[in-house]
């Protein structure tokens, strides 16, 4: 339903959107995922209408919507900051685009009972914003996304603001009220747990170009980049130089066994399911050469303790120099 096609963006000299394509289908929950800086809520923007490309094409549908105007396009955003009207309301700040776009009471009244019930707000219809929980408030901005009825929903970091436990629980939320409703949804974030457990697919962004895009699966199980390797997966893929190629294998791989690989423990690090062991492979006199190795449970090793560390073939990646 959705095809971005190498679309740039530069403020000034810095490109910092550089020939992005990546495509939603309808119902497709699909996550921009990278680092800090790499581009992603420039990329939204443009898609939104809010900014405009340099170069490239937008089609929603089949139409060309790279200089319509944010109103023309018709999506619907949510941004980490929940951008209510603090002087209104709930219940005015969920139907404030039906009120604009002058959409008749009736048909507003049906949209709202039935989304209140979807994001449990019932309680709190007669309330102002400033008497809600930082997680109500986001599900303020959720209900107001959902009432649009807009074809492709944009949410930018829409959780960034909640402690962790109400980040999981709305996590899985957005999850089931996209999924329920047939939602096509674009959703910015720079963690990678998010992206892994939500989308259906990830559109993975280093320096504002794609660096893959596939299934949560595939990017975890096949990698193509060391980029890619080390951004999925925490902590991230161990890599060892080895002759003219730079072996991947990641911490849940590695063994620790009667034989294989010697290496020295530097430290370990307890997280109740799982310890994560520091440890040297490096040879006598050579310099260090550390990997990361998630135990489960609680290891007691000692520093300077000996071991032998060992994976199976199959979990090896491979990248060239
Ligand atoms: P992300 O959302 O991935 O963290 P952004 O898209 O917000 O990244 O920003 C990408 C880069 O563009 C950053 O280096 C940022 O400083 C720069 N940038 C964003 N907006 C502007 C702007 N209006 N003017 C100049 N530089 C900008
Ligand atoms: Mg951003």
């Amino acid at each position: 339903m959705l095809k971005v096609e190498e679309i740039s963006r530069k403020y000034g000299e810095l490109t910092v959107v550089d020939k992005l394509s990546f495509s939603v289908n309808q119902g497709e929950f699909v996550a921009l995922l990278g680092p800090s800086g790499c581009g992603k809520s420039t990329s939204l923007k443009m898609i939104a209408g809010l900014e405009t490309p340099d170069a490239g094409s937008i089609e929603l549908e089949g139409r060309n919507i790279t200089r319509l105007s944010p109103g023309e396009r018709k999506l619907a955003m949510v941004f980490q900051s929940y951008a209510l009207f603090p002087h209104l309301k709930v219940e005015d700040n969920i139907l404030f685009g039906l009120q604009a776009r002058k959409v008749p009471k009736g048909e507003q009244k049906k949209r709202l009972d039935s989304v209140v019930d979807l994001v449990g707000l019932g309680d709190h219809l007669q309330k102002k914003p400033g008497q809600l929980s930082g997680g109500q408030c986001q599900r303020v901005a959720l209900a107001r996304a959902i009432v649009a009825e807009a074809k492709l929903c944009l949410m930018d970091e829409p959780l960034s603001n909640l402690d962790a436990k109400l980040r999981n629980e709305m996590r899985t939320e957005i999850r089931a009220l996209q999924q329920r409703l047939g939602m096509s949804v674009i959703y910015v974030t720079h963690d990678q747990v998010e992206a892994m457990s939500m989308a259906d697919r990830i559109v993975l962004m280093n320096n504002g170009k794609v660096e893959q895009i596939d299934v949560p699966e595939a990017l975890y199980n096949n990698p193509k980049t060391i980029f890619t390797a080390q951004f999925i997966g925490s902590p991230p893929m161990n890599i060892i130089k080895s002759g003219s190629e730079n072996l991947g294998i990641r911490p849940e791989h590695i063994e620790i066994s009667e034989q294989g690989m010697p290496a020295t423990i530097l430290s370990c690090d307890y997280h109740g399911a799982d310890t994560i062991v520091l440890a040297d492979i490096s040879g006598q006199g050579e310099d260090q050469k550390l990997v990361k190795i998630r135990y489960p449970g609680h290891a007691l090793f000692a520093s300077d303790q000996n071991i032998s560390i060992s994976w199976a073939p199959q979990n090896e990646h491979r990248f060239p120099l």
